[in-house]
């Protein structure tokens, strides 16, 4: 189908890098912080573990019903099935006493300990009360279905013995991590120390939101937009404003950031007259790379300032800024909180609306999905893709993938997508 058409003219830079090429570059360089802090549970989830860490105690400590009945010793009922006489109760909280004399029984909640001369737990809605001789003090019991031997009783450390390694260094904790520390009575974790990024945006004709525009001028969107895709708990965020198109200007307000792990600027990185980011990074740092095969998003500068972060130099349009910040940033973040990076996950979409692509460079084009009944993804692109069309950025919910060659695609064709849920926080 795509073969019909005429092949567009190509588009490509030659020296602009794959991406894939340009992330394995732009890694190369880059080192996770070695220093570690301790942060209360309730804080931890988000954070990067820093070191292993291994359970100490057993858990469960004791043995534990894992149901509300009776606990009972196995061989007692097993030959004669007779009642059981209801010596006491072991609740919650309340463990009741280890003897249990032949024949007897003790009422259990669940969670409470079962004495230590019990082996099985019945459910309480396999037995019936049997109170045949009224003149004794105690209930009797009748097991209606008896249970197997050991049932309903929580093995010490069933859950996770003394030993259990807990935690690995480099994890991304979960609640579930946390929750699993709390049971073992850990109340602090060593993690990574938060990697500090500041955010600035280039550009004359930029104003902030809620201020009225002059002539020629737009509301800054991009560091709203960086904000919300960067901000998580590994990430302390450093807004350094809107700085003008000068070159002292960028270069004054990056001399007087605080200490940063990595510099994110927009805007001012192309060709023209008020682009001034890769000329501030060369006089006051080094150039890695400029220019990846990608759109949106060609122009990229990064590389490191002698004072020391790396700087990432977005491009300006937000969807650009954007795109670049999901495939580009992502990775970097996760390899300065010293977490190892898993690329989104990739799916077959069968495209249900024209594409059109000149090759020469990967696109990731904003697409709608939908699933079928028969749970088959099928997505339709936005419409436009240009690259200031924020409104498309806010419809969409994937990005359909076009290699380098693509000369686009028909409807009817199937694509590869990449949902934006499954990209960085899903927070795009
Ligand atoms: P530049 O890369 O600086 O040439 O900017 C490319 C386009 O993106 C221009 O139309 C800019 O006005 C626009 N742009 C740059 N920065 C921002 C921003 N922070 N918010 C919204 N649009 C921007
Ligand atoms: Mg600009």
């Amino acid at each position: 189908m795509a073969e019909d058409r005429p092949t567009p003219r190509s588009d490509a830079d030659p020296n602009a890098m794959s991406l894939p090429a340009a992330v394995a570059r732009i890694l190369s360089s880059l080192e996770a912080v070695l220093e570690e802090e301790s942060v209360g549970l309730a804080e931890a989830p988000g954070r990067i573990a820093a070191r292993d860490l291994a359970a100490e105690i057993d858990v469960p400590p004791f043995r534990a019903s894992a149901m509300d009945g009776y606990a009972f010793r196995h061989s007692d009922v097993a030959v004669s099935n007779g009642p059981l006489v209801v010596t006491g109760r072991s609740l919650a909280g309340h463990p009741g006493p280890d003897q249990l004399a032949r024949g007897s029984c003790q009422r259990i909640t669940t969670g409470a300990r079962v004495p230590d001369q019990a082996d099985t737990v019945v459910q309480q809605e396999d037995v019936s009360l049997h109170m045949t001789d009224r003149s004794r003090a105690e209930d009797q019991i009748l097991i209606e279905t008896l249970p197997p031997s050991g049932e309903h009783v929580r093995e010490v450390g069933s859950d996770t013995p003394a030993g259990t390694r807990l935690i690995e260094a480099g994890r991304l904790i979960r609640g579930a991590d946390a929750a699993v520390c709390a049971a073992h009575g850990i109340s602090t974790l060593r993690v990574k120390r938060k990697i500090r990024v500041g955010m600035l945006s280039t550009g004359d004709e930029l104003t902030e939101p809620g201020d009225t525009l002059g002539v020629g001028q737009i509301h800054d969107a991009n560091r709203v937009l960086l904000r919300s895709i960067l901000a998580r708990p590994t990430v302390e965020l450093i807004d350094l404003g809107i700085v003008a198109d000068t070159v002292e200007a960028l270069a004054s307000c990056i001399r007087s950031a605080p200490d940063l792990d990595i510099l994110i600027s927009s805007g001012g990185v192309s060709v023209g007259d008020a682009d001034h980011v890769k000329d501030v990074l060369g006089a006051d740092g080094q150039v890695q790379l400029w220019k990846i095969a990608m759109k949106p998003g060609r122009p990229l500068a990064f590389g490191h300032l002698h004072s020391g972060p790396a700087w990432f130099g977005l491009p300006g349009n937000p969807v650009s800024a954007a795109i670049t910040a999901l495939m580009v940033l992502e990775p970097a973040i996760a390899r300065l909180t010293g977490h190892a990076y898993q690329s989104p996950p990739r799916h077959t979409a069968l495209l249900r609306t024209r594409i059109s692509k000149r090759p020469g460079r990967m696109e990731l084009q904003r697409g709608m999905l939908e699933q079928e009944f028969d749970g088959a993804w099928s997505v339709s692109s936005v419409g436009p893709q240009d690259s200031h069309r924020l409104q498309s950025l806010q419809r969409a919910d994937c990005l359909i993938e076009l290699p380098i060659e693509s000369s686009g695609a028909a409807a009817g064709e199937n694509v590869t997508v990449i949902r934006l849920a499954d990209c960085g926080q899903g927070r795009l």
